[in-house]
């Protein structure tokens, strides 16, 4: 999130995708970061990684995530523009998924070191399946 009370979007997001997804595992803290690659022009994002366990397909699941982002006002369509809340899926289980409306594990989780740092506090050992390295090794590579 980075508009608005921030916090707030992320509680009520997460309170959403349990009644939805289904059981949270785990939840990481909160990071502030700078916008990506658009520096000054915009506030500071709010990041936060969260583990579910869920019966939705991945696309269900994207459809679902689409649907909370909407209805927590997320109007921007741009990818840098501001928004009340930018529900990402980073991995889900080790499948690889390469769909125009859904890239499987995320094209930018293991580039980001917002994400990594985070991830790290939650699933240091979860392999990238594309990378095939854990976050541990992935956030030892970005600091390199
Ligand atoms: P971004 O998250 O890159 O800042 P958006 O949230 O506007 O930008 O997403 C743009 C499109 O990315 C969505 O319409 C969605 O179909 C697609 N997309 C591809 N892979 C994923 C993913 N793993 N999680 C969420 N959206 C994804
Ligand atoms: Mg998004």
């Amino acid at each position: 999130s980075n508009i608005g009370n921030r916090a707030q979007y992320l509680t009520e997001a997460i309170l959403k995708l349990e009644e939805r997804v289904g059981k949270l595992i785990e939840t990481s803290p909160t990071l502030e970061t700078e916008p990506w690659g658009v520096q000054n022009t915009q506030p500071n994002y709010l990041n936060q990684i969260v583990l579910l366990e869920t019966n939705l397909s991945p696309l269900d699941l994207l459809i679902c995530t689409q649907a909370i982002e909407n209805e927590l006002g997320r109007t921007a369509k741009g990818t840098y523009e501001s928004r009340t809340i930018d529900l990402d899926i980073l991995y889900y289980d080790e499948l690889i998924i390469n769909l125009p409306a859904l890239t499987i594990p995320h094209a930018s989780a293991h580039l980001r070191s917002f994400i990594l740092d985070n991830m790290l506090q939650i699933a240091p050992d979860l392999v990238h399946p594309k990378e095939k390295k854990t976050q541990t090794e992935l956030a030892k590579l970005m600091k390199q």
